[in-house]
């Protein structure tokens, strides 16, 4: 099935918006087995539309659009699809009934006009409730057994109708071409998992492997073809077995969440000492809902004086040693679990850049310390890359480090 995307907006043509759409639908796709062939942006002029749809149809057997359905005059959608189509725009009372319904009660006064506008639809064509807004997708034949499918542009809208209502459809016109899994590998270069991955799928023909690499962190795609279901499970397990611990357990896209899982299991308490890093761990597992049964909390201490004050930092270790040094990111740790009492502590010391850095401290010199009250370890690392990049690998690496900290200690 050969699927092509476009995107419509000038607003996504002058930067103004990220076209997250297409990261959606490309993604929901490629873990549904199908793959979005080509995709396409364009402003929301009527004839750029209807020349994009023209053109893309005559090399896919799908084409979706994305935007340009609501009731404004930028919104043109509808119109140029209709017309590029040969099909006549009808009023259709029951989409009329659904988008009032939708309305009833959100207390939003809509021009009767605008109403109408929306509850147009081709003939021939499917409309697609809207569960976020009034404006429905379309689901429209098209010439030679094709379809062109039209979709609201605000994410919340598109991204539920998409999957509950596009690829159903999809998965009725064709079945999937690929089956995928992907699993995370934590604290290796891309290289070297490249190296084991590529050395071990030569007994597993038909398996093809692609590399994602986050900073310290790197997601492995397998695909195949739906016949080799069985044997795709069978090199995930055998790559399980080769590459260990470093592989994050099923379903955990990041440390974090294995760390989680651990800390609930064994009802443990993790706290956080932040400098460089000015809170992002403590940011990484607060994303994850329900980590107030197992964080306590963080802080931040990014001058001495803090470090000190905050972390009982002694005045001639910093003296001594420096901040960004192996004894601070110790002391740091200690005072989690002293004066703090939690049960298991990360504290990270380092100079993200891009100032900051000599001969003997350069940039991207981090000190992580991680551990239990009873088992303790703290690690050095350059990490390379700019601010942004030397931040994230310390969040990604202090968070694998305490993981497995705690594998060990099971
Ligand atoms: P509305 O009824 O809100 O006008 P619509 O179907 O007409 O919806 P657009 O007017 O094209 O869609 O876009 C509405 C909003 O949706 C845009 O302002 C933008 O914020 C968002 N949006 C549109 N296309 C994309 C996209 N490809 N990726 C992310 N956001 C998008
Ligand atoms: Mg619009």
């Amino acid at each position: 099935m050969n699927i092509h995307l476009i995107c419509t907006g000038t607003e996504l043509l002058i930067g103004h918006t990220l076209n997250t759409n297409q990261q959606f639908i490309g993604d929901c796709l490629d873990r549904a087995g199908y793959r979005l062939a080509t995709e396409r942006c364009i402003p929301d002029t009527g004839e750029a539309i209807a020349a994009a749809v023209r053109e893309e149809l005559a090399r896919a057997d799908l084409v979706i659009t994305v935007g340009g359905l609501g009731p404004t005059t930028d919104d043109l959608t509808r119109d140029a699809v209709a017309r590029e189509l040969g099909a006549r725009l009808k009023y259709d009372p029951e989409v009329h009934a659904v988008i009032t319904a939708y309305l009833a009660g959100r207390n939003v006064p809509v021009p009767a006009e605008s109403l109408r506008v929306q509850a147009m639809v081709p003939e021939g064509a499917t409309a697609l409730p809207n569960r976020n807004g009034t404006a429905p997708g379309l689901w429209c034949p098209a010439p030679g057994g094709k379809f062109v499918v039209l979709l609201p542009g605000p994410p919340r809208e598109l991204q539920p109708m998409f999957r509950d209502q596009v690829l159903p459809r999809l998965r009725e016109l064709a079945p999937p071409e690929v089956v995928r899994l992907s699993f995370a590998v934590c604290g290796r270069p891309e290289s070297a998992v490249a190296e084991v991955v590529e050395h071990e799928l030569a007994t597993f023909p038909g398996i093809e492997p692609a590399y994602c690499a986050h900073p310290a962190q790197v997601e492995v795609r397998l695909s195949a073809a739906p016949a080799f279901r069985e044997r795709l499970e069978l090199a995930r397990a055998r790559l399980t077995e080769c590459l260990g611990d470093d592989v994050l357990p099923a379903g955990c896209t990041d440390p974090a969440q294995a760390v989680a899982t651990m800390l609930l299991e064994r009802r443990l308490w993790l706290a956080t000492a932040e400098s460089c890093t000015g809170g992002g761990i403590a940011k990484t597992v607060t994303d994850l809902p329900g980590a107030s049964a197992w964080f306590c909390g963080g802080v931040v201490a990014y001058s001495n004086d803090w470090k000190e004050c905050l972390l009982d930092v002694p005045d001639h270790l910093l003296t001594d040693h420096g901040a960004v040094s192996a004894e601070t990111a110790g002391a740091m740790l200690d005072a989690l679990f002293r004066r703090y009492e939690a049960d298991a502590g990360i504290a990270v010391t380092g100079i993200a850049g891009p100032a900051g850095g000599t001969p003997d401290k350069p940039v991207g010199l981090v000190y992580i310390a991680t551990g239990l009250r009873t088992r303790q370890q703290v690690t050095r690392h350059l990490f390379p890359g700019n601010r942004d990049s030397v931040r994230q690998r310390t969040i990604t690496t202090a968070l694998n480090q305490l993981r497995l900290q705690l594998l060990q200690n099971a």
